[in-house]
């Protein structure tokens, strides 16, 4: 049974001026037990909102929220109950500890807070057992101001997890932590996470970060879950334009649908004909849309059957490092293209090359 489960969960807010914004605008989603899904989206999406309507910060005016298998809220019911009775953590944007207080009064600190009291003794078998299972069981009698982030971003673990549970909700915790740290912090996450098989919903709009940690990522925009689904399947397999731009980068061919043969559309390019992949639902012939294709599924000087060749320029070569980016412009046209390669660019400013792209790396998705 899913530890979260929302269904068609929509949350308003009034502007100021009156009108109204659907912050959150009909949300259905599961959380398996130790699954670790990722809520990304640029600023402004609903990602906060839907946290904070799932912990019961906020009120939605829509739908339903299930979590350990209990109705915590539902409009049609009637049904809502406070969060300290929703069974789950929060960590915000840089683990929020207390500075005067000890690492184990942080730690017992929910356990003491509680109205169903605990003995002293169980408190300090609860916090030291959850100190150990963390890593940082030496660490009870320090203050936070003396630990490194990573020690910190445990003992909030430790904080989230000591109550039992099972289930905690991130606010871009790591939003204000340079990038090295940031980096090696998100790794112990997630090698925390994996081990000690919390479930987790966890928000940013990193796309790095979501790609790194999740076992499924729900893309938001507006309000909405655009797609949801393993990192590598909204990563090569984008169902939007949406999608295809706000993970990793594409190129956009614009095209008229010629026919459609099963999975496959036959296009009409600036290019010539094409051949790709259908990627959005509803696809009918004579369908302004646009072909996709991510940098490094193009191949220059290849030709094969299975897929498109096309003629180009070579307008621009860049050497990145690790990858060169080489800017193609597709022969007779005005459209440019990026192909990506591994180390060292093979061609140079002006040099006539094919593009391949294989027809299954050419989706075609709705022009809106
Ligand atoms: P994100 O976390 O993805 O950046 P938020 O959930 O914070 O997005 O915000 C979603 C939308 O809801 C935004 O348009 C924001 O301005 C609006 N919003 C959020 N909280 C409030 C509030 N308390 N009152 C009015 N509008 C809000
Ligand atoms: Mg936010």
């Amino acid at each position: 049974a899913p530890v979260v489960r929302l269904r068609e969960v929509a949350k308003r807010f009034r502007r100021a001026d009156g009108t109204v914004a659907n912050a959150i605008d009909g949300v259905t989603l599961d959380v398996m037990p130790g699954e670790f899904v990722v809520l990304l989206g640029p600023s402004g999406c609903g990602k906060t909102t839907l946290l904070r309507t799932i912990a019961g910060l906020e009120r939605a005016d829509e739908g339903e929220i299930d979590i350990h298998g209990a109705t915590v809220f539902s409009h049609e019911r009637r049904i809502e109950l406070p969060p300290e009775k929703r069974n789950l953590s929060m960590i915000f944007q840089s683990y929020a500890l207390w500075p005067h207080l000890t690492v184990f009064d942080n730690v017992a600190y929910p356990l003491r807070s509680r109205r169903q009291r605990y003995s002293k003794a169980e408190i300090a078998e609860k916090v030291n057992r959850v100190l150990e299972l963390v890593g940082v069981g030496e660490l009870g009698r320090q203050f936070p101001g003396q630990m490194s982030g990573g020690q910190q971003q445990r003992v909030a673990l430790a904080r989230a997890l000591v109550d039992g549970g099972d289930l905690v909700l991130f606010d871009e915790p790591l939003s204000n932590v340079d990038a090295k740290v940031r980096e090696t912090l998100r790794r112990e996450l997630l090698e925390m996470q994996r081990t000690l098989g919390f479930a987790a919903v966890y928000v940013t709009h990193d796309q790095h970060e979501a790609m790194e940690l999740a076992h499924r990522v729900a893309v938001m925009g507006a309000g909405r879950v655009r797609q949801l689904g393993p990192p590598t399947e909204v990563y090569s397999a984008p169902t939007s334009r949406y999608v295809a731009n706000f993970i990793g980068t594409t190129n956009e061919i614009p095209a008229t649908v010629q026919a459609l043969e099963g999975e496959t559309v036959v296009l009409d390019t600036p290019a010539g004909q094409a051949r790709g992949i259908r990627a959005s639902d509803g696809l009918t012939v004579g369908d302004r849309v646009v072909a996709c294709f991510r940098p490094e599924y193009g191949i220059v000087d290849e030709r094969r059957e299975d897929g498109n060749v096309w003629d180009g320029i070579v307008e621009r070569v860049l050497f990145l490092g690790a990858t060169s980016e080489t800017v193609v412009r597709l022969g007779g046209t005005d459209q440019r293209v990026r192909v990506t390669t591994l180390g060292e660019p093979a061609h140079r400013d002006g040099d006539d090359i094919t593009l391949f792209v294989p027809a299954a790396r050419l989706r075609v998705l709705a022009e809106g």
